[in-house]
């Protein structure tokens, strides 16, 4: 394994030093950010420090067999007097959507492309295949019994973030962690299928009505999947349900960039998926959004009718210019 980088010593001075730490991580959380913020909190507390997690939005049903969910606290604001905020898995600051947050030592701890240094300390790793893996290499560093439960955090953030290992992010490192995530003795097919084969009927119901109206364009190369909250009460489905079902299409041959387009109080809210050699972050920047190279989102606040076209009028662009 590589030496660890200076960043990541720094941080580790700060974890072992302090006694108070609050984590936190991205609005709308994924297995990466609950896995991350669940098997630092639980090697810390393993360590005598008190900890607080502090995310913005309810967890997914999806997730709720992840040890130590309970202890997470769904706040807008918080005050932060502790050693430490420990940002994961958030290219910005404002991505936590929680308020309070800045007022002391702030430690970023990402693998986004473009993350804003927004930290006292950032330790930013774009190669890592997800943030479980950078807190893999912290809990080590620290020293913390790598138990079960955290196992089973860092197993899920790592199956989840490369799309149960078929991204280009996954590694011989990816597979090096989850050898010894796998000593540890979890049950990997549980995991598993607590995951992929655990939905409700409805996000199958909902599955079919969406691939069935899904529309193609630009030679069937990119297709769209678009639900609004009449749909979903039609089928009896929540937004969780959603989880997923935007990387469907690229299950076609032809198909290289898929978009799910939700209509939501918030505005629209639009995900972007690719397939290797297409990148969809360059159009979510485009609008105000971010994320990786095959995994991307935005937010149009206030749309207006063409603004879905304008979108994907730059994905076209962004095809045609990775044919050349
Ligand atoms: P999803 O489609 O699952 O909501 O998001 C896919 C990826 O895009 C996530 O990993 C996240 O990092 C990124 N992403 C989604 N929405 C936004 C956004 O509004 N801003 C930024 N910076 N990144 C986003
Ligand atoms: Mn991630």
């Amino acid at each position: 394994m590589t030496p660890p980088p200076g960043d990541l010593s720094k941080i580790q001075e700060i974890l072992l030093g302090g006694t108070k730490f609050l984590l936190t991580s991205h609005a709308r959380p994924d297995g990466d950010s609950l896995g991350s913020q669940l098997a630092l909190g639980r090697a810390l507390s393993q360590l005598g420090k008190d900890v607080r997690i502090v995310n913005k939005d309810q967890i997914p049903e999806l997730y709720h067999f992840l040890p130590g969910l309970e202890t997470i606290e769904i706040l807008p604001e918080t005050d932060s007097l502790v050693d430490a905020v420990v940002v994961l898995e958030c290219s910005s600051l404002s991505r936590t959507e929680v308020s309070g947050l800045n007022s002391g030592t702030i430690v970023n701890i990402d693998h986004h492309p473009g993350n804003t240094m927004y930290g006292t300390i950032n330790w930013v790793d774009e190669s890592a295949c997800a943030c479980t893996e950078l807190v893999f290499e912290l809990i080590e560093g620290l020293g913390a019994e790598l138990t079960p439960d955290i196992a089973t955090n860092l197993y899920v953030g790592t199956l989840t973030d490369t799309g149960s290992f078929r991204y280009s992010n996954i590694t011989a490192r990816t597979f090096e962690i989850c050898r010894r995530l796998a000593e540890t003795g979890i049950d990997l097919a549980a995991i598993a299928a607590s995951i992929y084969t655990n939905g409700s009927i409805g996000r199958l119901r909902l599955t079919g009505r969406l691939l069935d109206r899904m529309k193609l364009e630009h030679n069937n190369q990119i297709a769209v999947l678009s639900v609004d909250s009449a749909m979903l009460q039609e089928i009896g489905c929540d937004w969780d349900d959603m989880e997923g079902i935007v990387n469907l299409p690229l299950a076609a041959r032809n198909v290289r960039v898929s978009i799910l387009v939700r209509e939501t109080n918030a505005g629209l809210r639009v995900s972007l998926r690719s397939k290797t050699g297409t990148n969809v972050r360059n159009a979510a920047l485009a609008f105000g959004g971010g994320g990786h190279i095959n995994a991307a989102g935005l937010t149009i606040e206030n749309p207006g009718p063409k603004s879905l076209d304008t979108i994907i009028s730059r994905i076209k662009f962004t095809i045609s210019d990775s044919e050349e």
